[in-house]
């Protein structure tokens, strides 16, 4: 029982050794470590959980995309 939980406590400060803070997310502001799917943004440079993408892309929706105005129509045919 004693060896048991000394493994688990041993094996959790190992974890939390070998994961330590690289960043902190650019959207929700807590720390990214090694071990969590981590995204830069190409065009704003930011850090983000990836599970903050969502969240982040709707509130960034304009620095990452233009809306399509009437002076500026796509070529669509070909
Ligand atoms: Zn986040």
């Amino acid at each position: 029982m004693n060896r048991l939980y000394r493994e688990y406590s041993e094996e959790s400060r190992d974890k939390i050794r070998q994961n330590p803070v690289i960043a902190y997310c650019d959207h929700c502001g807590f720390a990214i470590y090694e071990s969590d799917d981590a995204l830069t943004v190409n065009d704003t440079e930011d850090i983000i959980h990836s599970d903050c993408w969502e969240e982040y892309a709707i509130e960034h929706m304009f620095e990452l995309t233009k809306r399509i105005s009437d002076d500026d129509p796509l070529d669509r045919d070909n």
